[in-house]
């Protein structure tokens, strides 16, 4: 299955999360059933990436957004894992600092989008100038609303710019948030995950999910794509993230550089280095 074209968000008509299941795992029944295609995908992700990184004239922005405990931090651990250290960078976003909130909004964004060759993943990203700040009416809505022009327009400079951009929404529902929650209440190594404004944030959810809605459905474009992902099941999750950024590098027709020596020549060297040094055996 596409998943691709399954899970895109289309621009042209509002997107209303209710619509879409989040415990969905599309056309698979079990984690068994989805454990070799995705280590197909993560192979196949593992191949571009060395060819991306080798070219060096295109490079990866993938923007992971969602709800608290909705999986963003087990992607990168499951997905991106399988690509080479080497030419990969996770860039997470907090609270602005004084430094950060002195700039305008894309500012701290534009800093550490990927240079040629490489993959940066953003956990959360410049769109919670257009959710958090949204939904607890830190700037006034004149302003935010502005932005998801703005946002389009310093895509679209990027994607001119030889980048390529994926953006996935973890969707869960409300009852996995709270058994997410009720895990790491329950196992000490998952204490250091919980957060002050874990409960305070979840009365806020209908108004996330409308921010959520109304961004995702106003910056869903060709040149940088939103996904919904059903993310209750972490397995068919990790699948459909890893299809989809495989299938996006492989339409990217990556190649293998040329080399910039002659090989004739070099040749030469290393049989001239090969009798050198057998010269000097002794
Ligand atoms: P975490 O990703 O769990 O480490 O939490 C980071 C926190 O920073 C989240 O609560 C975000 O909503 C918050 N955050 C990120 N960007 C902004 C922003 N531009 N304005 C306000 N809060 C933000
Ligand atoms: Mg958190």
């Amino acid at each position: 299955m596409d998943y691709r074209k399954q899970f895109l968000v289309d621009p042209t008509k509002q997107l209303l999360l209710g619509d879409i299941d989040p415990s969905s795992t599309a056309d698979l029944a079990s984690k068994s059933a989805a454990a070799d295609l995705t280590d197909q995908y993560r192979a196949q992700m593992e191949a571009e990436q060395f060819l991306l990184y080798a070219d060096g004239r295109q490079s990866l922005l993938v923007v992971l957004q969602a709800l608290d405990a909705a999986g963003k931090d087990g992607v990168i651990r499951h997905v991106f894992s399988a690509m080479n250290p080497q030419g990969t960078r996770v860039h997470g976003f907090k609270q602005p600092t004084p430094i950060e909130a002195a700039h305008d909004f894309l500012w701290r964004a534009h800093k550490q989008v990927p240079a040629d060759g490489e993959v940066v993943i953003f956990n959360r990203s410049h769109y919670e100038d257009v959710l958090v700040v949204r939904v607890h009416n830190l700037v006034p809505e004149e302003i935010w609303s502005q932005r998801y022009d703005k946002i389009n327009e310093f895509e679209r400079l990027l994607t001119e710019n030889g980048t390529q951009i994926l953006k996935f929404f973890l969707h869960i529902s409300p009852e996995e948030q709270l058994e997410r929650f009720k895990k790491r209440l329950d196992d000490p190594q998952r204490h250091w995950k919980i957060s002050d404004s874990d409960y305070s944030e979840r009365k806020f959810w209908p108004q996330y999910i409308e921010a959520y809605q109304d961004a995702l459905t106003k910056t869903s474009t060709t040149h940088a794509p939103w996904y919904v992902i059903p993310a209750n099941s972490k397995w068919f999750r990790n699948l459909a993230i890893s299809q989809i950024i495989a299938d996006t590098l492989k339409d990217m027709k990556l190649e293998l550089p040329p080399t910039h020596v002659n090989i004739e020549e070099i040749k030469a060297h290393y049989h001239a280095a090969v009798k050198a040094a057998n010269g000097n055996k002794p």
